[in-house]
């Protein structure tokens, strides 16, 4: 049996080695994505940025989209049968970096010819490189076919230090003011940081979802960056209820601390783990905030394996994020475990992680018996996410909770 040290590390094999970079574009295409590319880096450099530590995957270069590449995307997008409920994904890719997509000089036309020239949705996401009014004309003329999600981030005083390339303040307000906006993400850095743009947002555009929340440090983004990350987490609560009681007419979203969106869905979690009928002596892999849950609730009932998020690093806590590397590392002579299908469900392929590593390479270099529990999707994950997402659920369920204090207490295994 294969102990932590005597583990080398799983790689995963390289897809693309001496192919087209066509062939990275049809990928990306069948998993519903509109692969536009600036070329490698992002120029907008933001210091919180989830893409500066991109080594735990294969990510391909492909050179910035030509007129020919787009002729070929539409045509190809145009052949895939449509599906109503589809909101095909500008951005997002998963073979190439992510980069602000508006950059590239024909991004606006081109959205315009994906609506003009096909019956299909688009969902794309930018720190704001639109053209206004170009962006709310098309909006109106296309109406129920766009979602715009704007990553507003901050508007106050610490935008300038987090994301000094982006567009001016003033630009965001004229994006926001129309019918383009669907939803606005941003973030507590700070008290009086999230719950003032709650209302600056509110005030021009009472219709647009406010998705708000705080960033999770993950390993590569700088010190300060995370510092500053950690004192929004510290701020979230304070914030939030400033929100609350706000009232605003917008549908109000809030992304916490992956341990609070746990705590929000412990009923189902645990009906989860009941429904699996493990047995005392049986292993299940779980991330942190899993394993508070069932900790707390279901003490004893399995043995249950922690392991943290060492391939993403910094304060990430996710089941549905973690690699079988990251399994590997904390196995103390396991012969079987219970792995949740959540885990090798990633973009990269089925049963397989989000580094490339899949199941059946696990299996073979550890020795170790895997049952995946095939419950614990990822269709559970995005539905809990979805269900207890409202700020509402937040302020009444979990800060209003006389029991989070104990599970806030409650420590992780070393
Ligand atoms: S604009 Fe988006 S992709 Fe570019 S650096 Fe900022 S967060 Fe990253």
């Amino acid at each position: 049996m294969a102990t932590p040290s005597s583990l080398p590390m799983l790689m995963a094999p390289p897809l693309f080695k001496g192919k087209d970079y066509r062939e990275v574009l049809i990928r990306e295409m069948d998993a519903g994505k509109i692969p536009l590319s600036l070329g490698k880096a992002c120029p907008v450099q933001c210091e919180f940025c989830y893409e500066i530590d991109h080594s735990y995957r294969e990510t391909l270069d492909p050179p910035k989209t030509s007129d020919e590449d787009w002729k070929f995307i539409l045509d190809y997008i145009s052949k895939k049968p449509t599906d109503p409920m589809q909101f095909w994904c500008l951005g997002g890719n998963e073979y190439m970096e992510w980069t602000d997509l508006f950059l590239h000089p024909k991004a606006m036309e081109w959205v315009e010819d994906f609506l003009t020239y096909t019956d299909k949705n688009i969902l794309f996401f930018t720190v704001g490189y639109v053209h206004v009014p170009k962006i709310h004309q098309l909006a109106a003329q296309f109406p129920g076919r766009i979602n715009f999600e704007l990553s507003v981030i901050t508007l106050g005083r610490y935008r300038q230090r987090l994301m000094p390339h982006a567009p001016s303040v003033k630009h965001l307000l004229k994006v926001l003011d129309g019918p383009a906006v669907s939803s606005a993400n941003f973030y507590a850095f700070d008290r009086d940081t999230m719950a003032d743009d709650a209302k600056m947002i509110s005030e021009i555009n009472p219709r647009c979802v406010l998705w708000m929340g705080c960033l999770t440090p993950i390993k590569g983004i700088k010190p300060d960056t995370m510092a500053l990350m950690r004192q929004g987490r510290r701020a979230l609560s304070y914030e939030a209820r400033r929100i609350y009681d706000m009232n605003l007419p917008n549908m109000t979203t809030i992304h916490t601390e992956a341990y609070i969106t746990a705590f929000l869905s412990r009923r189902r979690i645990i009906s989860v783990f009941d429904a699996l009928e493990l047995e005392k002596k049986d292993t299940v892999v779980v991330a942190g905030s899993v394993h508070r849950i069932l900790s707390m609730f279901r003490k004893g009932r399995a043995k249950f394996l922690f392991v943290p998020n060492a391939t993403l690093g910094g304060d990430s806590d996710c089941t549905v994020l973690l690699t079988f590397n990251d399994i590997a590392a904390r196995l103390t002579g396991q012969k079987v475990l219970h792995v949740p299908k959540c885990i090798m469900q990633s973009g990269r392929g089925s049963y397989t992680d989000i580094a490339g590593v899949s199941l059946e390479q696990f299996a073979r270099r550890t020795g170790v018996r895997v049952k995946v529990l095939h419950k614990v999707d990822t269709r559970l994950a995005n539905t809990q996410l979805h269900r207890n997402g409202f700020l509402r659920n937040y302020v009444e369920d979990y800060l209003g909770n006389p029991l989070t204090q104990e599970y806030e207490a409650l420590p992780l295994p070393a």
